[in-house]
């Protein structure tokens, strides 16, 4: 799904090179849910938006779901990335002024999914168990109802690969491990899935943990059943489609 070879990025600024990722080469298959984890500035933002198109790397090779993002123009990117990647950001990015239910509309209307889009977006309004909200505006919503109704959007045009940047991080734990059993739901139903996260009890849910320190990966751990069942997964709490 996730093919990132010899992959450096560098930030300047001022005059100092900031060397956000160093060699990094990394697969993801299908049907694995990674989570990024390590300190603050180790570049595991820089990598996501390496799988997003979002940047692009200075030199290496990035190849998602059977593109290549490598000199792909600005508007290609973005058009690929509506069709193929649904994106939870930390701040929930919902836009303000329409409402739940358009929000999850607005990216199928981007990349002209036409048909049983209203249809669609309830049903996976209900999957997050927010069908009760589908006519209110976001600021109507707590932080963690903002964020499973993001959780939504993101699955709108049934994207090959769901990213994640700190999906937990603004939460509360309650919410936070509501949104995680979210992810749960996705993952159980086949999706795969990358998760920035600094926390290590949302980390331990995931199949595969990479581990980064100054730009580098310094570990890649498979995560057994039973080690992810002792984060006390809740596999019923919802079910998406
Ligand atoms: P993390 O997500 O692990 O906190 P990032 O990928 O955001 O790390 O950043 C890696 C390094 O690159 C950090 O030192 C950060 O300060 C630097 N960096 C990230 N984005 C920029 C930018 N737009 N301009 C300059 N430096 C940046």
């Amino acid at each position: 799904m996730i093919s990132i070879q010899h992959a450096s990025k560098r930030y300047r600024s001022g005059r100092r090179e900031i060397p956000a990722l160093v060699d990094v080469s990394l697969e993801v298959e299908r049907g694995d849910w990674v989570a990024i984890v390590g300190p603050s500035g180790c570049g595991k933002s820089t990598l996501l938006n390496l799988m997003s198109g979002i940047d692009t790397a200075d030199a290496g090779a990035v190849v998602v779901a059977g593109t290549r993002l490598t000199g792909l123009s600005e508007g290609a990117l973005a058009a690929w990335r509506g069709r193929e990647i649904g994106i939870v950001f930390q701040f929930f990015q919902l836009m303000p002024t329409l409402t739940v239910r358009e929000n999850v509309i607005l990216p199928m209307e981007l990349a002209k999914n036409a048909r049983h889009k209203r249809e669609r977006a309830d049903h996976l309004l209900a999957s997050v168990g927010l069908e009760q909200l589908a006519d209110n505006l976001p600021s109507e919503l707590s932080g963690g109802e903002q964020q499973r109704v993001a959780v939504a959007r993101a699955l709108a045009n049934t994207p090959a690969l769901v990213l994640a940047d700190e999906p937990t991080g603004n939460l509360d734990s309650a919410n936070g491990l509501a949104v995680i059993d979210l992810f749960e739901a996705v993952w159980m139903s086949g999706g795969t899935i990358a998760m920035v996260t600094h926390d290590a009890g949302i980390a331990a849910r995931a199949s595969r943990v990479i581990r980064m320190r100054d730009g580098r990966i310094i570990a890649d751990e498979r995560q057994t059943r039973a080690l992810r069942l002792a984060g006390a997964v809740d596999q019923d709490a919802y079910t998406l489609p």
